[in-house]
């Protein structure tokens, strides 16, 4: 069909002309700028082979002149090739009414982007791959204790100084202890100190495929020239070179040509060097360097690591209840978080702030053991602890249907103010907790406001038979009579 011979070029095909050209001009340029500069556009008339295009600004009208009128005239041809002419024209009605213009945010939805999980690599120099650092493993981010201190240190003394005295080194230790996060974050330092470094970071199953592709077609020359460009090679994991005689031998290259360039070696195992199983020339260069172990964090450091976990994942935990975790997950760090992330999830979807019995019944179901199990059995039955905060939080939430959420923010919405002032009431009553504790929890009021509350509520409940009623049954609920 053509538009602009058309004489019916009624504002409703105008419309769809007009979608059917931002169709064709939206791949083609930044979804940013699309947006920005075709948000309230419309299409005003085509008509004598010319497309009059409404701006709703007249500040965008040199921007469309200067950047986007070939575009468009290009795309409208290409859809009715009679089009001669683009022309634009300032109508700031547009900007206000939405049954003129194009939903652009409906029709043009932002794409999420596909993530590929522990495949995103970056290229560097002359085909050298690394996987990509994540930002999340710093050395600021890593919670020091007994455990770690000396696999710390050692890797604080490499980001200062890659390639010195601390060379290779050797981490080694159990799963989830922090290797993984160590290695990246050292990486991550020495970019930050001397962004022109060639870093890469790769895994012993990777570099294990790196060689077999190389073999395969005959590239090894290339191989071994690219991997001696590097300034700092890490590789993790690398208990898995065991039987892998050609790999090792690559790697006892790599090694040695790096190591005699002064570069910098990091490797993790879930075993010291001794234990790996690898050509003795290979062990014996490994214990040549420094090697520094981590280990089960000591119940103080996972209770630090909680308490870091906990202001990352912005989620408001109370003490007791982050000491109860670190009492009874005492496996791994990787446990510690697993726990974390479903107690955020159960907080988010379902606003129940975590509680002491709502942790241990994560704990259960994350718990695949059934020697652990046991362990936890008594959980159910053990006496019950005195009712938390987050306790009263809950039953106060659940009786009067409104969320933990509304009732700790800012809203004066009538049917919250009571339970608000019930849950602080009962919170000085029975939890003990001072004025100013307790308006720490209610969005940090102070500490008046929580006065003021139980005045009221201890008021109301002498001539509110209703209320006292509803108060008796919270009490018993939370078993404070
Ligand atoms: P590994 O490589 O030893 O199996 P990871 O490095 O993958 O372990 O650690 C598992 C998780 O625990 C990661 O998310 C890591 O950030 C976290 N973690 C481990 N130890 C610490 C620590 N000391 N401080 C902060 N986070 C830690
Ligand atoms: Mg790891």
């Amino acid at each position: 069909m053509s538009y602009a011979s058309s004489s019916s070029t009624g504002v409703a095909s105008l419309q769809e002309f007009w979608l059917d050209i931002l169709r064709k001009i939206e791949p083609k340029i930044q979804r940013s700028q699309f947006i920005t500069w075709f948000k309230g556009t419309a299409l005003l008339g085509c008509e004598d082979r010319t497309l009059v295009v409404g701006l709703p600004l007249p500040m965008s009208l040199n921007w469309h002149l200067e950047h986007y009128r070939g575009l468009t005239l290009e795309i409208a041809r290409e859809l009715d090739p009679s089009i001669e002419q683009v022309v634009y024209k300032v109508d700031v009605g547009l900007k206000d009414d939405p049954s003129r213009t194009t939903d652009l945010l409906q029709h043009f939805p932002e794409q999420k982007k596909r993530k590929v999980a522990g495949k995103q690599e970056v290229k560097l120099a002359e085909g050298i791959v690394s996987k990509i650092l994540s930002p999340r493993y710093t050395l600021e981010s890593f919670i020091v204790g007994a455990s770690n201190r000396l696999a710390y240190a050692a890797c604080q003394a490499v980001a200062g100084q890659p390639g010195g005295r601390y060379n290779p080194l050797f981490l080694y230790g159990g799963v989830g202890l922090g290797k993984t996060h160590l290695l990246q974050a050292t990486g991550n330092a020495i970019l930050h100190n001397m962004p022109k470094s060639t870093v890469v970071y790769t895994t012993t199953e990777d570099f294990t495929n790196q060689v077999i592709e190389a073999i395969q077609h005959q590239k090894m020359e290339q191989f071994r020239r690219r991997y001696r460009m590097v300034d700092v090679l890490i590789i993790d994991d690398v208990q898995f070179l065991a039987n892998k005689e050609r790999t090792q031998e690559e790697f006892f290259h790599t090694f040695n040509a790096l190591y005699e360039e002064h570069k910098q070696i990091i490797v993790a195992a879930d075993r010291p060097p001794q234990e790996l199983q690898l050509e003795d020339r290979l062990t014996s260069r490994f214990e040549r360097g420094m090697i520094a172990d981590v280990s089960t964090p000591e119940y103080e450091t996972r209770l630090a690591i909680l308490v870091e976990k906990a202001k990352e994942y912005q989620l408001f935990i109370d003490m007791t209840v982050l000491q109860f975790i670190a009492e009874h997950a005492n496996k791994n760090v990787r446990e510690l978080e697993g726990i974390l992330m479903q107690a955020v999830a159960q907080y988010e979807l379902e606003q129940r702030m975590p509680s002491v019995k709502s942790i241990a019944d994560i704990m259960r179901k994350l718990n695949k053991d059934p020697h652990a199990e046991a362990e936890f059995v008594g959980f159910d039955v053990a006496p019950r602890r005195q009712s938390t905060f987050q306790d009263v939080l809950e039953a106060v939430s659940r009786y009067y249907s409104v969320s933990v959420q509304d009732m700790i923010g800012q809203s004066r919405v009538r049917e919250i103010l009571i339970p608000r002032q019930i849950a602080m009431y009962l919170l000085k009553k029975y939890v003990r907790m001072s004025h100013v504790r307790v308006g720490e929890v209610f969005s940090g009021r102070d500490h008046t406001t929580v006065m003021n509350a139980y005045g009221k509520i201890e008021g109301k409940l002498q001539n509110d038979p209703q209320l006292l009623r509803e108060m008796r049954s919270l009490e018993k609920e939370l078993d404070f009579v």
